[in-house]
């Protein structure tokens, strides 16, 4: 019989018993499914708990970036990330802002949105307006929902009334804004918009179906601000030039801006998910809001001011909690939240953004001056190293003799790795 995908009660299985059957059916060696086996910090029963069908768990290195200082206190960077030169592009952009004070933040509160989505209204525009003389009401039965979040000074704190036009015709959008405190927010908003379905449903004379938070978390915005004095750009003053002319293009051309806000994101989710948050969450929110004005654009700002230096500027939305979801299970997300020294979601989420600006600061200045390969390649020899078959001490050999060669290639990696087990 051939091997089937249809299995039965899979996620009833112990984790053993899940990982025999994958063997099988992947024909894995014993070495493979001893690696599957191997424990790392998340022990295994919590890994279980967090997701289901688990058969093992996966590491990612966790890097700090030094060097930073944001509203003048100094910070060291947990980052957990796979790509090369993320760790070092922000540990030397954060080096040369260092001069001009570092960065500065601010935001605009722990906002959240929930949506209730009401179809078929007869009447939208007198069902908006109804629905807002129940405002207090509706507050009331959300807020009922979590008294942990209100007690902290948290809960659903207004309403909004969109009527939409669809492909199905009119509807109406019902937000509750709620106030998360220190939680991202998402189980949070979702309980209180599910309690609060039948009620809009019976408001409006319509039915409802989606209730279920937005991630484009724009009442949940974080800023930050850095100035790079000119001295900085000593004898390379077109680098200079040539940044803010790149963050132009980006801004001006989506195919551009695609890149340039995924450089800036290589700093945001290596933080987010270090702390244990919700990347997708986050990268949702943050290229929903790059597209707010009809066209995606740049998430950040650069510009030069009167005395010539450089002023770069990032505004983006931060769901990021500090409890809640998988920051306290996951046991190193702890460690990275004292490394950080912080207290609430949103001094951390302002963290996560200036890092955002850092890691662009780092991209604009590569790709200004000598381009993004030379930093990068040298970084990632050692990965086509490994790609290639080395181990060991042949790793670091391999990578050393591309990057002094110029060619950083598996096929020249594959050709040295012969020669050198020859010899
Ligand atoms: P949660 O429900 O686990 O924890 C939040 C709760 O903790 C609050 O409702 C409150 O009752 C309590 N709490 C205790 N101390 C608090 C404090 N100081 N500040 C705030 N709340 C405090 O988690 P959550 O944050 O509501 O939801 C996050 C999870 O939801 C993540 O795992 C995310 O992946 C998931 N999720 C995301 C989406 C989405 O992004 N579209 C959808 C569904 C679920």
């Amino acid at each position: 019989m051939g091997k089937t995908s249809r299995i039965s009660g899979f996620h009833k299985l112990t984790v053993e018993e899940r990982l025999k059957i994958v063997s099988e059916f992947a024909g894995l060696s014993d070495d493979e499914a001893a690696l599957l086996k191997k424990r790392g910090h998340l022990d295994i029963q919590t890994a279980d708990r967090m997701i289901e069908n688990v058969i093992g768990t996966f590491e990612l290195p966790l890097g700090i970036a030094a060097n930073m200082i944001i509203n003048g206190k100094e910070y060291l960077i947990p980052m957990a990330v796979e790509e090369s030169s993320v760790v070092a592009g922000v540990t030397n952009a954060a080096r040369i802002a260092r001069s001009g004070g570092g960065f500065f933040t601010s935001n605009t509160g722990p906002l959240m949105i929930a949506q209730i989505q009401a179809v078929d209204v007869k009447d939208p525009f007198g069902a908006k307006l109804r629905l807002y003389e129940k405002k207090d009401e509706i507050l009331r039965i959300a807020n009922e929902q979590d008294p942990i979040l209100v007690k902290i000074g948290g809960g659903a704190k207004n309403i909004e009334v969109r009527v939409i036009e669809t492909a199905f015709g009119q509807m109406v959008i019902v937000h509750l804004i709620v106030d998360t405190r220190d939680a991202m927010g998402a189980n949070a908003v979702n309980t209180m918009a599910e309690t609060l379905a039948p009620y809009v449903g019976e408001w409006t004379g319509g039915r409802v179906y989606l209730r279920i938070l937005s991630n484009l978390a724009d009442r949940r915005l974080v800023r930050a601000r850095v100035r790079v004095k000119k001295e900085e750009f000593k004898g390379a003053e077109d680098v200079l030039e040539g940044m803010i002319y790149a963050w132009a293009f980006a801004d001006a051309d989506p195919y551009r801006a695609a890149t340039h806000n995924k450089g800036i994101m290589n700093g945001i989710s290596a933080m987010v998910i270090a702390t244990g948050n919700d990347f997708r969450a986050i990268e949702a929110g943050a290229h929903a809001y790059a597209s707010r004005t009809g066209r995606y654009r740049s998430l950040t700002h650069w510009e030069k001011d009167q005395n010539g230096d450089l002023i770069g500027t990032i505004e983006v939305p931060m769901a990021v909690g500090l409890v809640g979801g998988a920051t306290k299970m996951h046991p190193i997300s702890g460690v990275v939240i004292k490394i950080l020294g912080v207290k609430t979601a949103t001094e951390l989420g302002e963290i996560i953004g200036a890092v955002g600006l850092c890691q662009n600061l780092a991209a604009l200045r590569a790709l200004a001056a000598e381009g993004i390969q030379k930093g990068h390649m040298s970084l990632h020899a050692k990965n086509i190293a490994v790609s290639a078959g080395a181990t060991g001490d042949l790793i670091d050999v391999i990578a050393k003799r591309m990057v002094e060669e110029g060619t950083i290639r598996m096929d020249r990696a594959q050709e040295l790795l012969k020669e050198l087990k020859k010899g």
